[in-house]
């Protein structure tokens, strides 16, 4: 009953004409005008720091009106280097231009070298060779210039590059030859806000544009690709537009209750669970996405001797670590990097740890037992020769008594090391601690044997699915993630008030809600400062 009183206090209803027009935000921040404008479909003025103000067309239209950036030069036409700069001497370098006068802009810059120079007509989508003067008419670089104009182009405005020499003063003495001209410098992200803002791509899109450019790793580009490519918006569009009909066939009950047949719930639940079902599927992509991002730390400890910084070098190909038979060579942790399945891993090869008078190994230990304290997953190596040893149950308890501390549960894995001198021989001691580790892996660190084993076991521990052949699929980000988990909490109320048999009001509700956190996915609802803050993280030029 407080359930539902509380949930009434909710209630509000638009006439059904409204459900597709309105903004479903029932959010307590009052929206910016910017918002309100991309919420209700109207244009929106841009604030422009001393110039004229940019008003962009409706981030709803599907074909939106040439944008108007209004009169008086080109402060809406934004120009920038949209290559890498300061890495060095390049062949070729880009500076990007897109607004209204993008062409105008370019036409003051660029002088054709044909025979008889006249003024430059783009053709869009044409490459024409010709050379970029400053505003006293010298040559400052020799130039391709390349037309895509709207709306075939990444903004869907007028966009011109300029392909310079890549050297970083050639480049800059072409970007600001634009400037003179009449651009603008653009602002972090402008180019993908304004792909956003006419429609080009929504903001689950945009933001794998970001991902891709600072991917460092060929599965981190691939998902981020798949997220451009649109696998990850299609279904949000399809779960949105499922919630909205869901509504609208509701609400139609609601205005007209006599007129209508009554809905039955029993397919009303069926529809919300294979939504359920799509939601928790997209869920379950978050975890790999974030190890995609931030890539995983595996510690290798043991007592010194059992083959650690063997397992080390073979494991990512190298000779990252020292390998002698005396015992305590490794006085510091030292690490490498392997990739499994495309997850970025950094090996730390720890100090043996053990107990020790001397000074230098002593620190090395505590840095050993930090490292191992601090990973994502520890790899617990022991020796076939030796068994399981008096100084491997020691080393156990001490890492098991800083495991109870909260929030450091690490998965573990045993190894057992140098099988190809003698078979394992499990003693009494080894079955009392062989539980706590999740997998048990049989290696021969010299010639590298079981370390295909070892790698299944990391993915197979940390619950992470092979990706499928072909590497690409998209993930989900933080962002996403905590509004796919919104959408999802309202399909759960909403299933419990369907079968609880409450009014079809409170349906409505938490149909509406889950609409809302699928429209702030895809960017339809969204604030200002959210927008602002994801294309912040952007580079210039981007
Ligand atoms: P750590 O102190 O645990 O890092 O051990 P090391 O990697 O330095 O290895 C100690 C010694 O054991 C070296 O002489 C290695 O060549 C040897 N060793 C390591 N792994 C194996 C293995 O799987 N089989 C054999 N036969 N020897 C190994």
């Amino acid at each position: 009953m407080a359930r539902a009183l509380s949930r009434l206090l909710f209630l509000w209803r638009p006439p059904a004409h409204l459900l597709r027009r309105r903004p479903l935000n029932p959010s307590t921040k009052p929206l910016s005008t910017r918002a309100k404008a991309l919420a209700s479909g109207h244009s929106l003025i841009l604030p422009g720091d001393g110039r004229s103000p940019a008003s962009f067309p409706s981030r709803r239209a599907a074909h939106p009106p040439p944008p108007d950036y209004g009169c008086g030069g080109s402060p809406g036409t934004i120009a920038a280097i949209v290559t890498s700069l300061g890495g060095g001497p390049a062949a070729v370098g880009i500076v990007r231009l897109s607004g209204t006068d993008a062409v105008a802009v370019v036409a003051r810059v660029f002088r054709p070298a044909r025979k008889e120079p006249e003024s430059w007509k783009p053709r869009s989508h044409f490459v024409e060779y010709g050379f970029a003067l400053d505003g006293d008419g010298s040559v400052i670089d020799e130039v391709l210039v390349v037309p895509m104009l709207a709306p075939r182009s990444y903004t869907r405005e007028d966009v011109v590059e300029l392909q310079c020499h890549g050297n970083d003063l050639c480049l800059r003495r072409v970007l600001r030859a634009c400037l003179e001209a009449g651009a603008r410098l653009a602002d972090p992200g402008e180019f993908t806000l304004r792909a956003f803002l006419n429609g080009r791509l929504d903001l689950a899109q945009a933001e794998n544009v970001s991902r891709l450019i600072s991917a460092k790793s060929a599965a981190a580009a691939d998902s981020a690709l798949a997220g451009i490519q649109g696998g990850f918006s299609t279904l949000v569009k399809s779960l949105r537009s499922r919630c909205i009909e869901l509504l609208t066939e509701i609400e139609a009950r609601l205005d007209f209750e006599d007129e209508m047949p009554p809905l039955d719930p029993m397919t009303l639940l069926s529809k919300i669970n294979s939504m359920k079902q799509e939601v928790q599927d997209a869920l379950d992509t978050a975890n790999y996405d974030k190890l995609l991002q931030s890539g995983l730390q595996i510690a290798i400890i043991g007592r010194p001797n059992v083959g650690k910084s063997s397992l080390l070098n073979a494991w990512s190909k190298s000779e990252r670590a020292i390998v002698t038979e005396i015992a305590g060579t490794t006085r510091d942790v030292v690490e490498a990097s392997v990739s499994i399945h495309g997850i970025p891993v950094t090996l730390l090869d720890t100090a043996g740890i053990r107990e020790t008078d001397d000074i230098v190994e002593k620190l090395g230990v505590e840095r050993s037992e930090a490292a191992a304290l601090g990973a994502d997953m520890v790899i617990m190596t022991i020796s076939a020769v030796d068994g399981w040893t008096e100084d491997d149950t020691k080393l156990i308890e001490h890492v098991m008594i800083h495991k109870k501390s909260p929030g450091s549960v690490v998965p573990m894995v045993l190894v057992i090391n140098k099988v190809d001198c003698t078979p394992f021989v499990a003693g009494e001691q080894f079955e009392k601690f062989s539980g706590i580790f999740r997998k048990h892996v049989h290696t021969c660190a010299v010639t590298g044997k079981g370390i295909s084993e070892l790698e299944r076991a990391v993915i197979e521990v940390r619950g992470l699915e092979p990706i499928p052949s072909g590497g690409r699929r998209w993930t989900v980000n933080q962002r996403q993630l905590e509004q796919l988990m919104r959408t999802q909490e309202a399909f759960t109320r909403l299933e419990s008030s369907i079968s609880e048999q409450l009014p079809l009001d409170f349906w409505t509700i938490d149909l509406r809600e889950a609409a809302l956190a699928l429209a702030t996915i895809s960017g339809e609802d969204i604030s200002e400062e959210v927008l602002s803050n994801i294309f912040s993280k952007f580079c210039i030029g981007k």
